[in-house]
């Protein structure tokens, strides 16, 4: 806490301990900045009958003790916005609630000490741009004039950020629980909730020791206590504290409450100003997790006490950068929990298990900053039933269930601290508690090379070193090691065979009376198919925005099987659990029971061939189609598909029987061409291609029209979304995704990326990747619709600051009428 303490508070909401409601439209569980946020804004949206309850008092939590660091710009485009919110609330929040939330206009300079750091720097300019905030590279020389205590040594540049700020962020989750006590919400300290009330796969309301609490609705709010009472009605959260360390000095000469704070990225370490000193915390890389059993459960406004040997290489690295710190006397230590996840996203939105029941919790040391706009968009979720943002990078279904186990996410969060200040380059990969979840070709591909990447815990082969190169990622900006290898793959697949190892993807079985009944209620698309045919499909929300996709495979009058991307298995499985409650069908994840082979490419025809009987032929075997087939010794489901826009199969494979039949293929094809390939190729051929990633290029927010995939959408039958859906054909359409090629062969593209024209910003990169076919990076593009024309037009890309003309297009840029893998 800082500059005061938060025990002498003008606010006192229930100081008393007022009468506890037997009911209300919606209750909120903790009374942290989170909480409190989503509080005022469900009043701000007009909830009148709103309940927060805090076991202890207002921010006693994590929120009382943090660094109150305010930031506009982060990694993306939807958390920018998120931020940007943030700090304008903060600035007009004292003169709303009457509490001063000592929001100070400091903004903040960020410190690079190499030129990878610096072209991160780079790219974080760009995004500022696009939102229209404040941003300036500095050279070395000038950085003094901005902070003249530092030492600018080893220094490559800085940028400095004059919209950012600090605040005191204990007094931010009480001026917020104030604007929300005013604005009619109910607020009740000192009543620990002890259980989740629920009732036919729907939350009922909360127990608590004063009684049970009725609710419509519930949001789990309690930071890092979240996991732990979600994990009650089976709901999972996977967050886990660490500890999380500032120290502050007495007076410094020269340190003033408007100097911007400092970010000393490379060195783990921020500054600020504080009561006339400076505080230092730390961000290092090897961080020290905290189970919940561990901190005492009266822990209110609590600390763990010093541990100077801890912070001592933070320590120096701050005095190497703010010489003045090693004379300086250090006068507080503040040593408290933060919770944290395994993508160092935060969670939110409803969960999948328990209808209405919400979760915001995880912020990653990043609560002060997300609070305002982490509340007003769960405020919006939970009016609307469905995000009116794009949520896909922090919605609480992304996780494996399997990640909520804990000691797992006790070996991750050793990295989850560092890796916030840690250099964040393109497709890094967490190195802690890796190697959990494998394909049973694991082995298999890793003697043939595989450089491994994770999703979702799974071990994935990005992409293959040949022999002589070693299989680890060497990071960049521009083109990385992988980028000569996975241009073969890539070519394998567009000149002859490839084989991919897609095992990952979510596998789902319907069986029962009434599947169809059920999938035609979720899926965009007609699946009243006959047996074998295969539909993609989307799965709208009820707004019509695009939650999932995913292909259906009739395997049977009353049997299909649903295959929708490898993040997407836990929602993918609940979504139609919930969907189908009171009908006759069961659903069965038989994700692991299957390998899944792609074989695909030109000749995968001719290399299939060779190992089964079944007629391959077009005629015979048709895209879109499936079959039980034999392939070597073993037997497969073959579906007749491609994500890489070429003539292909996917083999299903039961798990016991995939090494036989990979070993089989990789024989057979070794005189064809056959080449391993993994994701890195997987994403180039399929962005050339134009497929869409849901999730990456287009989200919960996104209309199917809007996603350039309004054919996937049959209006005249009822499904999920569709009255939306019908709404959105008919409406003008601000924005469309468009393909995106870049006219200049050497550059890449990486996300997020401005799109311009006539020296306007018109869009974003949503996904890039280079295509080897096209010869220059090609991407998935969100633009506005008055710049896209019946042909090709001209524009612009910032690439962190380098203006490159590109060529976007409705229509795919290779292959566009899809002939090649239709044949
Ligand atoms: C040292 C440090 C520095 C930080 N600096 C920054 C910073 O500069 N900028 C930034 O953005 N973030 C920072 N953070 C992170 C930030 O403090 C957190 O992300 C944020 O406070 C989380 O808020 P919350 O509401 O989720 O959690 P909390 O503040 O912990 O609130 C949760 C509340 O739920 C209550 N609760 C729990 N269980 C129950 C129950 N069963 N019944 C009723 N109530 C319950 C708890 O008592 C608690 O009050 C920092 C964190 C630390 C530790």
């Amino acid at each position: 806490m800082l500059d005061d303490t938060i025990t002498a508070t003008s606010f006192t909401p229930d100081a008393s301990g007022g009468a506890l409601p037997s009911r209300a439209e919606v209750v909120i569980v903790g009374g942290g900045v989170i909480g409190s946020s989503i509080a005022y804004h469900l009043a701000g949206l007009g909830f009148n009958d709103v309940l927060l309850l805090e076991r202890a008092r207002i921010a006693s939590g994590t929120s009382w003790h943090a660094a109150g660091l305010v930031a506009r710009v982060r990694g993306s485009h939807p958390m920018t916005e998120l931020a940007n919110y943030g700090v304008d609330l903060y600035r007009g929040l004292a003169d709303e609630t009457g509490i001063d939330v000592h929001f100070r206009p400091t903004g903040s300079l960020t410190l690079a000490e190499n030129d990878g750091r610096m072209t991160e720097l780079r790219y974080a300019g760009a995004i500022a741009r696009h939102h229209g905030t404040e941003a300036y590279l500095l050279e070395p020389s000038a950085i003094p004039e901005v902070w003249p205590l530092i030492s600018t040594e080893g220094l490559v540049g800085a940028l400095l950020q004059p919209g950012d700020g600090t605040v005191n962020p204990g007094y931010a989750a009480l001026a917020l629980a104030k604007g929300a006590h005013d604005r009619g919400v109910t607020i009740r300290e000192g009543v620990p909730v002890s259980r989740l009330l629920t009732a036919d796969g729907a939350v009922t309301g909360v127990r608590s020791d004063r009684g049970d609490i009725e609710a419509g609705t519930v949001v789990l709010a309690c930071g890092l206590w979240t996991r732990d009472l979600a994990a009650t009605v089976g709901v999972p959260v996977p967050l886990y504290a660490a500890e999380h360390v500032h120290v502050s000095t007495e007076p410094i000469e020269g340190a003033h409450d408007l100097l911007p704070l400092v970010r000393g990225l490379d060195g783990s370490f921020y500054a600020r100003h504080h009561a006339g000193g400076l505080m230092i915390g730390a961000f290092e890389p090897n961080g020290r997790p905290r189970s919940t059993d561990s901190i005492p459960d009266a822990w209110a406004f609590g600390e763990f006490g010093p541990d100077w040997q801890h912070f001592a290489q933070t320590r120096a690295n701050a005095t190497r950068r703010i010489p003045s710190l090693q004379e300086a006397e250090f006068t507080r230590y503040l040593r408290a929990p933060e919770s944290f996840t395994p993508d160092v996203n935060f969670c939110l939105g409803e969960a999948a298990e328990i209808r209405n029941l919400y979760v915001a919790a995880g912020f990653n040391s990043q609560g002060i900053i997300y609070g305002p706009g982490a509340g007003r968009a769960l405020a919006e979720w939970i009016r609307e039933g469905a995000p009116t943002f794009d949520a896909s990078e922090v919605d609480v279904r992304r996780f494996a269930r399997t990640q909520s186990n804990a000691r797992y996410l006790h070996e991750r969060t050793k990295e989850a601290l560092g890796r916030l200040y840690a250099m964040h380059w393109p497709g890094l990969q967490a190195v802690t508690a890796r190697d959990v979840r494998r394909s049973p070709l694991y082995e298999r591909l890793a003697s043939a090379g595989a450089c491994f990447g994770e999703l979702a815990q799974w071990e994935r082969a990005n992409w293959f070193a040949p022999p002589g190169v070693e299989p680890v990622d060497r990071y960049s900006f521009g083109r990385q090691n992988w980028f000569p290898h996975a241009a073969e793959e890539h070519t394998a697949a567009r000149e002859a065979v490839a084989l991919f190892d897609l095992t990952s993807f979510a596998k789902i079985e319907m069986t029962g009376r009434d599947a169809l009944r059920l999938l035609q209620h979720v899926c965009t698309n007609d699946v009243d198919v006959p047996v074998g045919k295969v539909v993609y499909t989307l799965f709208l929300n009820g707004r019509g925005g695009i939650e999932n996709d995913g292909t259906v495979t009739r395997l049977g009058e009353d049997r299909y099987l649903v295959i929708t991307p490898t993040a997407t298995q836990h929602r993918t499985l609940e979504w139609l659990r919930s969907h189908g409650r009171g009908m006759s069908v069961s659903a069965a994840d038989v994700t692991s029971a299957a390998a899944t082979l792609a074989v695909m490419g030109p000749r995968s025809r001719e290399l299939l061939s060779r190992l089964t009987s079944t007629d391959l032929s077009n005629e015979a075997f048709p895209f879109f189609t499936s079959k039980e087939i034999q392939v070597g010794n073993a037997p497969a489901l073959a579906i007749r598909a491609s994500f890489v826009g070429e003539l292909g199969w996917e083999l299903y494979v039961p798990s016991e029987f995939a090494v036989h039949v990979y070993d089989a293929v990789v024989d057979a094809g070794a005189d064809l061409g056959l080449r391993h390939a993994g994701y890195q190729a997987l994403d180039s051929l399929r962005i050339e291609k134009g497929f869409v990633h849901i999730g990456h290029d287009v989200g919960p927010t996104d209309d199917p029209c809007t996603a350039g995939l309004g054919h996937v959408v049959t209006l005249d039958k009822e499904f999920i979304g569709v009255e939306a859906a019908r709404a959105a054909k008919e409406a003008p359409r601000p924005r469309r995704l468009v393909s995106l090629r870049l006219e200049e062969p050497e550059p890449v593209l990486l996300h997020g990326e401005s799109v311009i024209s006539d020296g306007r910003i018109v869009g974003a990169v949503m996904s890039g990747a280079y295509g080897h076919t096209l010869g220059a990076a090609a991407g998935l593009a969100m633009v506005e619709t008055s710049v896209i024309s019946d042909e090709e037009s001209t524009v612009q890309v910032d690439l962190a600051g380098a203006m490159v003309k590109a060529t976007i297009s409705r229509q795919a840029f290779y292959d566009p009428s899809g002939s090649r893998m239709r044949a």
